[in-house]
């Protein structure tokens, strides 16, 4: 059975892409036309085997799957805990994004498109996108905030030199949302031969649903390699969060399991009480941005405030609807970790273990030091190593220079 096939959930969305009363639809009218077109589409191929044998092909050819579930013996040690990271950081590209813009790529083709497009914040989901795009013949246009490619010029470079073309996004804050809000703007007008591929899992129906279902391959390899491997059941799950698709593919076969508690790890930038954060559950309240209904920063008058993180793939204001669905269903729990507490971990994982995750990734990785040690001793512990830190080198090499 090609384990690419999503599965079915329990707390999938209804037909209009629900979870209770979050996600949904919420784009102007001349949107939904080529919303349900993608939709009836995605219906045709979700369960179609030709095309996962295709996923199938590339994810284990190209991108390097599966990845591998990796025993933590150090970190074990010290913890008094079995530590178990899944290694998204060994992809092609460098992290989870891949998994979902190779299947979006192919769907891309199989509905005659020529041209991609996508948004980026870091610049992560812009260099998978390229990538796919490269491989597979497609025209490919990256919508970037304006400060954000000042920012990552060595991802803008990567994308250029794939062969796609890099729009700075002046509006607004020059930063993702505003990316994301000119991405669709221009999809939009050119949707005849335009796909977009969307790099987490928010926006419009069926977006949310579509890209939990590709990176739901992450918790499906981890279950099969912890019996392979002889490892317990999960006692706790970790991922960190941004829109929410890695924790999404890392809970998702977990999250039925009794003996599992989920957690989601939320950016706490410089603290929540500082205002500089990018914790949306906790203190956002429930609003439409970029077509969904879902927790979001906001002020009192409604207005979308700006998220800040030390690692930009967490700096987003809002977050995928099947979270807020799953937080008030009390089926994950969620936190957070400060910059400082995640820098710490960096470094920890690094020394540790010889491996240095992304500024996201190490989020997750802090969560192990806010369980209270007694309760996590013994415990088995999946972490979702989201990504490596080839791309935060240069910020490191900043924060850390009196420390090093
Ligand atoms: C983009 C990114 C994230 C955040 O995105 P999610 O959709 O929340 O997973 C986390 N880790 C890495 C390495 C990323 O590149």
């Amino acid at each position: 059975m090609n384990p690419y096939i999503p599965k079915a959930f329990p707390f999938d969305p209804d037909h209009k892409g629900h979870f209770g009363k979050f996600g949904g639809r919420y784009v102007p009218e001349t949107l939904m036309p080529i919303l349900l077109e993608l939709d009836e589409f995605y219906k045709t191929i979700r369960f179609e085997e030709a095309f996962w044998d295709e996923v199938y092909e590339l994810s284990e050819h190209y991108v390097g799957r599966p990845s591998p579930l990796y025993h933590a013996k150090k970190l074990s040690a010290e913890l008094d805990a079995t530590i178990l990271l899944k290694r998204e950081d060994l992809n092609h590209t460098g992290a989870h994004k891949i998994n979902n813009t190779i299947v979006q790529g192919l769907m891309a083709k199989r509905m005659g498109k020529t041209k991609i497009i996508a948004e980026t914040g870091a610049g992560q989901h812009g260099v998978a996108s390229a990538t796919v795009a490269a491989l597979m013949g497609l025209e490919c246009e990256v919508f970037m905030g304006a400060k954000d490619v000042e920012r990552q010029k060595l991802n803008v470079f990567r994308m250029k030199l794939l062969g796609a073309k890099v729009h700075a996004v002046e509006s607004g804050s020059s930063t993702l949302k505003d990316a994301m809000n000119d991405a669709i703007r221009h999809w939009v007008t050119n949707a005849r031969d335009t796909f977009y591929i969307i790099g987490t899992a928010a926006g419009p129906h069926p977006y949310p649903l579509m890209v939990r279902d590709f990176q739901a391959i992450i918790s499906d390899e981890a279950k099969k390699q912890l019996v392979a491997q002889k490892f317990d059941m999960p006692d706790y799950v970790l991922a960190c969060i941004g829109g929410g698709s890695n924790a999404l593919g890392m809970f998702a076969h977990f999250i039925e399991e009794e003996k599992t508690q989920c957690i989601g790890i939320e950016a706490g930038g410089r603290g929540l009480e500082s205002g500089e954060h990018g914790a949306s559950l906790a203190l956002g309240k429930p609003g439409v941005l970029h077509g969904q209904l879902s927790y979001l920063l906001q002020s009192d008058e409604g207005q979308v405030e700006e998220a800040y993180s030390i690692s930009a793939g967490l700096d987003y204001p809002g977050i995928g609807p099947e979270h807020s669905y799953l937080m008030e269903e009390g089926k994950v729990r969620y936190d957070n970790v400060t910059d400082d507490e995640a820098m710490d971990a960096f470094v920890w994982l690094s020394r540790a273990e010889g491996i240095v995750p992304a500024f996201e990734s190490a989020h997750a990785i802090a969560y192990l030091k806010k369980i209270p040690k007694e309760e996590l001793q013994g415990k088995t512990v999946v972490i979702s190593l989201s990504g490596r830190g080839d791309k935060d080198m240069i910020q490191a090499m900043d924060i850390l220079k009196d420390r090093l």
